[in-house]
């Protein structure tokens, strides 16, 4: 066998920066979404891949535990440099072996295979409304325009562990491979990728065509699409691979690994542009919700009649608690929601980051104190 491969990622309409990244080494192929604060989800993604790349060239272990050790890497990290603390990403990855298919994956990036005409996806999605589908709680229809759609059950590098999804199947020439993240599969429904597929015979077409599907959609997150077509050896050389990639800056030789653009000085022309766009892609389709990576979101609340800092947001879906505890402090809840400002304490007091989380608990502690220094009016 061999293979003709595209890639292409482009950072969307809304997006301040990519977050995606992919991974074209022939015979190993994978897209990863990151996700994290600042610059947290970019590394992720990128870490995670060049781990597994790294680890591939070297030949050590299986592509499954090459998944694990790029979820060391990214969890190593974020404990160890403060400014991507708490970043994850998911990974897709597929290796061909002979006529089969190696398939590892975390998250809600997507593999499928599109043969005769028909796609069927590889995948499943480790999102919180795929559990409750399946578990009964949500119809397939509810789930895909469920506002928490994109809340992550499992994630790579947020944990010291990791759960890899594993697969193998057999593919045969005429088949062809896609490896997507959810700015793709989240903007064009699957009937549409299917006819893309389909359609289009040169897989760099169909790369852009995804992606140009995708931003007309709204292009409301990062949109990377790897499409791998399995061909008969033509008795050339059975590694032969011929490589197109779209809308990426140049891959450097030494890496597969392309690193996603970015979008400076992008004028305000085009951003007015691009919240137009998605103010009519919201009315037009109706359904389209932000993606929430609850574990970006941070609160200050109320644990155990204490404040506390929280990650997550002061919800729960379907009996699934969508935050936990990081930090319960010392200062009595009721102190704090004795000052009118804090009454609404225990609804949770939004932060954008945990430094902000941080200072508002520091601006509670001191006006607790206060409070307590000077005699009750
Ligand atoms: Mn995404």
């Amino acid at each position: 066998m061999r293979v003709v491969v595209a890639s292409g990622t482009d950072i969307g309409h809304v997006r301040e920066g990519n977050e995606d990244s992919y991974l074209v080494q022939d015979p190993l192929f994978a897209v990863a979404d990151g996700m994290g604060g600042h610059r947290g989800g970019e590394v992720a993604s990128k870490l995670a891949l060049e781990t597994i790349e790294a680890l591939f060239t070297r030949r050590e272990g299986t592509l499954v535990q090459q998944v694990e050790e790029a979820n060391h890497a990214v969890f190593e990290k974020s404990l160890l440099d403060r400014s991507v603390a708490g970043m994850g990403t998911t990974l897709t990855a597929a290796m061909l072996e002979g006529a089969r298919i190696r398939l590892a994956h975390v998250g809600d990036s997507r593999a499928y295979l599109l043969r005769e005409g028909q796609l069927r996806q590889l995948t499943e999605d480790h999102t919180l409304v795929h559990r409750m589908v399946t578990e009964g709680e949500l119809t397939p229809e509810e789930a895909e325009v469920h506002p928490h759609r994109s809340i992550l059950t499992r994630a790579l590098g947020t944990e010291p562990e990791v759960q890899v999804d594993e697969d193998a199947i057999g593919v045969q020439p005429g088949d062809r491979l896609l490896l997507c993240t959810d700015g793709l599969t989240g903007m064009v429904p699957d009937r549409a990728i299917a006819q893309i597929l389909a359609d289009e015979a040169d897989p760099k077409d169909a790369v852009d065509r995804l992606i140009r599907d995708a931003n007309r959609a709204g292009g409301i997150d990062n949109i990377t699409a790897v499409v791998v077509d399995i061909l008969e050896d033509n008795g050339t050389n059975g590694a032969a691979v011929e490589e197109a990639t779209t809308g990426a800056p140049p891959v450097p030789e030494s890496s597969g690994l392309a690193p996603p653009p970015e979008r400076k000085g992008s004028g305000r022309g085009a951003r007015i542009a691009a919240y137009v766009g998605v103010l009519i892609a919201v009315a037009l389709l109706g359904f389209v919700g932000l993606r929430v990576y609850v574990d970006t979101q941070w609160y200050v609340g109320v644990s155990d009649e204490r404040v506390a800092i929280y990650r997550g947001i002061p919800a729960s879906v379907g009996g699934f608690d969508l935050h936990h505890v990081v930090v319960e402090t010392a200062i009595p809840a009721a102190a704090a929601q004795s000052l009118p400002l804090y009454r609404d304490l225990s609804d949770g007091i939004t932060a954008d980051d945990r430094a902000e989380a941080g200072a508002i608990v520091e601006q509670i502690r001191q006006d607790v104190a206060d409070l307590q220094a000077s005699p009750t009016p």
